[in-house]
């Protein structure tokens, strides 16, 4: 097991120490592919081709299958085995597919590319292919690319990949311009309308979302740019709208009372919202959110709850369980850890809480048995196990298909961890 380093609080500028680990080993995690699942809902008007294998296909369909109700905007172009010789060939077929696509599906305005981990994908340099084709079909179409290799990304990373492909393509804010909020990170539309009109009520209406919903009104961004981030995975991303001028406005995330709460304070002191005001935009849907959740509490309060690195959404939510509902805290295990996109998050977690960053997958599950709490955060290849086990299990991945960001959804938040326990006592009885 690997060793466990204590991190001093003042070099994360927080107050309470945690233990915090990395390990490697493992990893029982779903690749960046995942993210074209809701990716393609949000953004309208644009389509995901992934180059891929036949594994890829099947993990797209099977994962986004269910929930097809029109034409798709995402499928796979299929590169088989081939030696070096035969990439001109590659490329070939692969401009042959994008113009078959094109043509039938005139709607299409961006094309993302999306590279995956077979040899073959590996060899074919997507971004000169992606530079062709969007010359190729230029100003109807724009091509991009990024990669959902699992070798190079963990589950919600795809879209942190597919996000930082598109800010350079952002337009430039003019200089001087009158300062705006972008808010980065896919949200669902109800969340998203329900973010803005409480900002728009406290005065802030200059707010843009990223990603948007159509590809074509991308937003500006420039050093009168401040963002926030709406999801905790999105750490190239930040790194690149900081590289365009934009400014990072430090928060938690807007999960539970308290994350929402502290997330719109942040952009109430940048755009200079009286406390008045904020207070009087806030109470409301924050007393509504606080009753709703005290409906969850009995369920929740005092449980063990134990989390498995996917996500990347873990730390929050360990918050706003420990701290909104009562949980006990097990380990918290993250994919990784972003010291710098955490603080604020850290600086509200239980003293001494237990993080591990990365995942050694059998050492973790023993860890997982010797504590033997309430409930498990999984990916959906633990979860089967565990649940033989005896184990009450949560998939991580209903966290990004279910709106939970905000304060209406604060107690359908908690109900995602109730559910399980409620369906064990219903099963008991
Ligand atoms: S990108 Fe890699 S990990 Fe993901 S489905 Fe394809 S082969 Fe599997």
């Amino acid at each position: 097991m690997s060793p466990v380093i204590p991190i001093r609080a003042e070099s994360l500028g927080c107050e309470p120490q945690h233990q915090i680990q990395t390990e490697r080993g493992q990893r029982e995690v779903f690749c960046g592919l995942t993210g074209i699942i809701w990716l393609h809902r949000k953004i309208q008007d644009a389509f995901f081709l992934v180059v891929g294998s036949r594994t890829c296909a099947h993990l797209i369909q099977s994962a986004a299958g269910v929930m097809i109700f029109a034409e798709p905007r995402f499928g796979t172009a299929i590169i088989d085995e081939r030696d070096l010789a035969g990439l001109a060939d590659a490329n070939d077929e692969l401009d042959k597919v994008v113009d078959k696509l094109l043509s039938r599906r005139p709607d299409i305005r961006t094309l993302f590319l999306v590279g995956s981990c077979p040899s073959e994908v590996i060899k074919l340099d997507l971004s000169r292919a992606a530079e062709r084709l969007s010359r190729q079909h230029n100003p109807q179409v724009r091509v991009l690319n990024y990669s959902g290799s699992g070798i190079e990304t963990t589950f919600t990373q795809g879209e942190d990949a597919c996000l930082n492909a598109m800010v350079p393509v952002l337009p430039t804010l003019p200089a001087h311009s009158p300062k705006r909020l972008l808010v980065v990170g896919t949200l669902a539309d109800i969340v998203e309308d329900q973010l803005r009109r409480l900002l728009t009520d406290m005065g802030i209406h200059a707010v843009d979302f990223f990603p948007p919903r159509n590809s074509q009104a991308l937003p500006e961004v420039g050093p009168d740019t401040v963002f926030l981030l709406a999801q905790p995975f999105l750490a190239d991303t930040s790194l690149s709208l900081e590289a365009r001028g934009a400014q990072r406005l430090p928060a938690p995330f807007p999960l539970g009372v308290e994350g929402t709460t502290a997330w719109l304070q942040a952009a109430a002191s940048a755009f200079g919202v009286s406390a008045t005001l904020f207070e009087q935009v806030t109470a409301a849907p924050r007393q509504r959110a606080q009753a709703a959740l005290a409906r969850q509490q009995p369920l929740l309060e005092g449980k063990k709850i134990f989390f498995f690195p996917d996500s990347q959404l873990e730390i929050p939510l360990a918050r706003f369980l420990s701290r909104e509902l009562g949980m006990v805290l097990g380990e918290i295990g993250t994919p990784y850890l972003h010291r710098k996109l955490m603080a604020q998050e850290l600086e509200l977690l239980p003293a001494g809480s237990r993080i591990t960053e990365g995942q050694h997958v059998e050492n973790q599950l023993d860890r997982c048995h010797a504590e033997a709490p309430d409930l498990v955060v999984c990916g959906l290849g633990l979860a089967n196990p565990l649940e033989a086990q005896g184990l009450a299990t949560k998939w991580a991945i209903e966290l990004v298909f279910t709106p939970i960001q905000g304060y209406e959804q604060a107690a359908d938040l908690a109900e995602l961890f109730s559910r399980p326990l409620r369906r064990r006592i219903k099963l008991a009885a």
